[in-house]
């Protein structure tokens, strides 16, 4: 969607230049098994967001297989932690699995079950979540991670412009998608409007969001 339609789009992935061996392996694995991954350009972000935050606990929600939380261990500082939240019993062994590979076990917790339970029972505080898991629920996730977002902590959501769904007319979305719409609406405009965040909505593959708690 946005860029990726678009020869803006395919100009700036021919410049994409990949991870690590491991990264790159798993990526295209992930990509044949049609699990849905960050694309690479929200990869780039989150690398370059990662060097200038420098986060020491991360998390995320949305494991799939383990690629994010993987790069994000790669490229955050080497005392990170990184806790992730997957609830499909067919992606968690495999991203266990990875995790083994990448001999990343001791740095990742992986917590298995509903992200909206999950995050109520955290204690904190994180300084950098990043939200990939279901749409419709980033509302009702929000109230959750602000509480474990620290101060000066970044919140990271992907998938925010729906495949440009966002931008039409109520009518123009497939009633099936109507309430991702709504409540996808209803979180750009809390993040936006609320007083303890600055956020910017960024265009950039699926649309991604980053607020910064003050
Ligand atoms: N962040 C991953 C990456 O880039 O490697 C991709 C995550 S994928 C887009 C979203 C994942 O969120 C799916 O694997 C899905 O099973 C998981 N998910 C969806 N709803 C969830 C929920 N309520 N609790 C936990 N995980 C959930």
């Amino acid at each position: 969607m946005i860029l990726e339609e678009n020869r803006t789009a395919s100009y700036i992935r021919s410049l994409y230049t990949g991870n690590t061996e491991l990264l790159d392996t798993i990526e295209q694995e992930a990509l044949r098994d049609y699990v849905p991954i960050i694309r690479v350009e929200t990869q780039s972000l989150l690398k370059l967001l990662l060097k200038q935050k420098k986060p020491r606990r991360i998390l995320e929600l949305g494991t799939a297989v383990g690629f994010s939380a993987l790069l994000m261990c790669e490229y955050a500082p080497s005392d990170c932690h990184v806790t992730t939240i997957e609830n499909y019993e067919k992606r968690i062994p495999v991203a266990k699995h990875n995790f083994e590979r990448a001999g990343k076990c001791d740095q990742i917790t992986l917590l298995e079950g509903d992200a909206m339970e999950i995050i109520k029972t955290l204690d904190g505080p994180y300084d950098f979540i990043f939200v990939d898991a279901a749409k419709a629920q980033y509302i009702h996730y929000f109230p959750e991670l602000m509480r474990l977002l620290e101060q000066d902590g970044y919140l990271v959501s992907d998938n925010v412009l729906q495949d440009g769904d966002l931008i039409q007319s109520r009518f123009a979305v497939e009633r099936r998608n109507r309430t991702i719409y709504k409540r996808m609406r209803e979180y750009l405009y809390v993040l936006k409007n609320h007083e303890e965040l600055e956020t910017s909505i960024i265009p950039l593959g699926d649309g991604v969001t980053l607020s910064i708690k003050k």
